[in-house]
């Protein structure tokens, strides 16, 4: 069955308030890790800023408070269901109008410009924003949107290094390593540090993406890949960088790598980190009308 105007119109007020909730409510892994660190942490600069980040995601969800300014560059992951039926181009405009509703009617800050004139439409949109993946999940009666405000501060410290074979799994954490040192304060640590391995140039820098919205405790599903997750954890811990760079015990709340095939020539790693507020938020639509939010 095909589905009307009214899905569509859903599509656009879900994708609205997903923007919205993001900023507002950290998930609920991420604040209990930043819990957990605010207790073990023995730096008293690193207990302070640590009590702060908590203060905040308290304001933001008592308060209806945005926990950071940045309202970030709008990314949706949407995963549609082999069995939905409805106009792809619609789905994809309705996205794009939930993002412009959410800017003006909470109202959000722009933060979107074009790259030379450095123009801002107010909308948090522009050529190519938000950003939208499109992926598919068989025998799936909905759709499911994974919305991510992903904030400068840790964007800009994004990287990729195509290695070459020869340099092989030591390559691959040394590039890490020097990222996330070379990173220092500017990512507001603890951070999520997300890892592509594998792939092209840009297949590389989008698993590095994705890796970083993988909730706190999951490991990647191949385990010489979960202890390379696990050593590079336990290594950047060990740098003292800590909460904003200032001197601390927890430098990273985990490192997750997601990889692909690449060619027999390629060794590319891509590094992405996202910051302390870690902020995504999920939706799933089902063609009924049902709107299930998550994180
Ligand atoms: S990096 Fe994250 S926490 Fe830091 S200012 Fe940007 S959005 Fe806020």
């Amino acid at each position: 069955m095909e589905l009307d105007d009214s899905f569509y119109a859903l599509v656009e007020i879900t994708c609205r308030d997903l923007y919205i909730k993001s900023l507002k409510e950290i998930p609920p892994d991420i604040v209990e890790a930043i819990r957990k660190a605010a207790a073990r942490e023995t730096k008293e600069v690193g207990k302070r800023i640590f009590s702060h980040y908590l203060q905040s995601i308290e304001l933001g969800r008592n308060k209806d408070m945005m926990v950071c300014q940045d309202t970030g560059i709008p990314i949706y992951w949407v995963k549609i269901g082999g069995k939905m039926r409805f106009d792809g181009s619609r789905l994809n405009d309705a996205i794009v109008r939930g993002t412009e509703r959410a800017t003006r009617e909470h109202p959000l800050r722009s933060s979107i410009v074009s790259p030379l004139k450095r123009e801002n439409r107010q909308t948090s949109t522009g050529d190519g924003i938000p950003v939208i993946k499109y992926e598919f999940a068989a025998d799936c009666d909905h759709i499911d949107i994974l919305f991510m405000p992903k904030g400068s501060g840790s964007e800009n410290m994004s990287s990729l290094k195509m290695l070459v074979p020869a340099d092989g799994v030591n390559g691959i954490k040394k590039f890490v390593l020097e990222q996330v040192i070379g990173a220092g304060a500017k990512p507001c640590p603890p951070t999520i540090v997300g890892v592509g391995i594998g792939g092209s140039s840009d297949l590389c820098m989008a698993l590095a993406k994705k890796a970083t919205t993988r909730p706190l405790g999951t490991k990647n599903p191949d385990p010489q890949i979960a202890a390379i997750e696990d050593e590079l954890y336990n290594v950047i811990n060990q740098t003292g960088i800590g909460p904003q760079g200032l001197g601390g015990d927890t430098t990273a709340l985990a490192v997750h790598i997601e990889s692909a095939w690449t060619h027999i020539t390629c060794n590319p790693v891509a590094v992405n980190l996202q910051c302390w507020r870690a902020e995504r938020r999920r939706a799933k639509i089902w063609a009924n009308g049902t709107v299930e939010f998550g994180f």
